[in-house]
C-alpha cells in the first residue's frame, strides 16, 4: 500500500507527520506523494481540504484519514496521542471506507470558451466584488427568486457545519446526497423578496445561478478564492464524485457534531 501524509506547516503537525511516516515506513508502506492509496492529513479541517483539492484527480483510488493538532478537526478523528494505534490500523486492519458527497460547480463566461469546473468539499459561496449581489436563483431550469444581498453558500452536507451553519443553515446528515443553498443577508422588503429559508435540493436538482447586471463575481472553492470576470452562470448540483473516507473505529457524523459544538 502506498500512503502520504500532508502537514498543515506548524511544529506539532509536521513533528506528527515525520511520526506517522518512520513508522509507516518500517511496516514496508511506501511513501509516494503522487499516487498515494491513503492520505494522512496533519493539522486541521483546512489542511484536509487542501489535502482533497491536492488529490482531487484521483479521488476514487485514495482515501482520506485526518489527524488534528489543536483546531477543530471536524474531518479529522485523530489526535497526536494516537499515532501509534493510528499506524498499526493502517499497516494491519483492513478499513472500512466511508463516502461523502461532493458539490459540483460549473461556471460558463460570457464569451463562451472553456468552462470552468470545481469540485468542493465543503461549500461555494458567491459574492459580488462590490455592492449588492443581484443573482437569479434558477431551479431545475425554473426561475425561483431574485436574490438581492451579501452572498449565496452553496454546501454539502459534510460542509454544512462550516460557513453555511454561521448562516442559520441546517445541518444535514452526510448520508443524504443533497446540497443546501443558505442566504447571507437578503434584502426583503415590499419590493424585493427572497425565500428567506434555506433549502435543500436533492440529487439532480440542479442549481443555477445567473447575473442580473454586475457580471464579476468573487467566488470561493472551500478555502480557494478567486475574482471570476464575464460570468454567465454558475450551476451547482450534487456532484457524481464522492470524497472516501478511511474509518478505522465508528465515529457517528451526529457525535462529531455534538463534540465540535456542543462539548
Ligand atoms: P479557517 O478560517 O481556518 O476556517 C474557519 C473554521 O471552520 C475553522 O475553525 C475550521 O476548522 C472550520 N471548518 C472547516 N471546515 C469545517 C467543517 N466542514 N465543519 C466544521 N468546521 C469546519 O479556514 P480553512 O481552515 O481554510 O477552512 C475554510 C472554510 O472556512 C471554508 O470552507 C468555510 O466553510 C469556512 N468559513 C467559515 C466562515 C464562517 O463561519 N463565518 C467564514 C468563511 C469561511 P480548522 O480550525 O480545523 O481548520
Ligand atoms: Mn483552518
Amino acid at each position: 500500500m502506498k500512503f502520504a501524509v500532508i502537514s498543515k506547516g506548524d511544529a506539532i503537525s509536521n513533528e506528527c507527520m515525520y511520526k506517522i511516516r518512520t513508522y509507516l515506513t518500517d511496516f514496508r508502506l511506501t511513501y509516494d506523494e503522487d499516487e498515494p492509496d491513503i492520505v494522512i492529513s496533519v493539522g486541521g479541517d483546512g489542511t484536509l481540504l487542501y489535502a482533497f483539492h491536492r488529490y482531487r484527480s484521483r479521488l476514487e483510488q485514495t482515501a482520506f484519514v485526518g489527524v488534528h493538532t489543536g483546531h477543530l478537526g471536524f474531518y479529522a478523528d485523530w489526535v497526536p496521542d494516537e499515532i501509534e494505534k493510528l499506524v498499526i490500523a493502517i499497516a494491519k486492519t483492513p478499513y472500512q471506507i466511508v463516502e461523502y458527497p461532493l458539490l459540483e460547480v460549473t461556471i460558463r463566461y460570457v464569451r463562451g470558451g472553456r468552462e470552468a469546473k470545481y469540485l468542493a468539499l465543503n461549500e461555494c459561496t458567491v459574492k459580488s466584488v462590490g455592492g449588492t449581489l443581484v443573482m437569479d436563483v434558477e431551479i431545475r431550469g425554473d426561475l425561483f427568486e431574485t436574490f438581492r444581498g451579501d452572498g449565496l453558500c452553496i454546501s454539502t452536507p459534510s460542509g454544512s457545519t462550516a460557513y453555511n451553519k454561521a448562516l442559520g443553515g441546517a445541518i444535514l446528515h452526510p448520508s443524504l446526497e443533497a446540497i443546501q443553498v443558505a442566504e447571507m443577508a437578503s434584502i426583503n422588503n415590499r419590493i424585493f423578496r427572497t425565500i428567506g429559508s434555506p433549502l435543500v435540493l436533492p440529487k439532480h436538482h440542479t442549481c443555477m445561478l445567473k447575473p442580473v447586471n454586475d457580471v464579476d463575481f468573487q467566488i470561493t472553492i472551500d478555502h480557494l478564492s478567486l475574482l471570476h470576470k464575464d460570468v454567465k452562470s454558475i450551476q451547482c448540483r450534487v456532484a457524481d464524485e464522492k470524497i472516501r473516507f478511511a474509518r478505522f473505529r465508528p465515529f457517528p457524523f451526529w457525535k462529531r457534531v455534538r463534540e465540535s459544538f456542543i462539548q
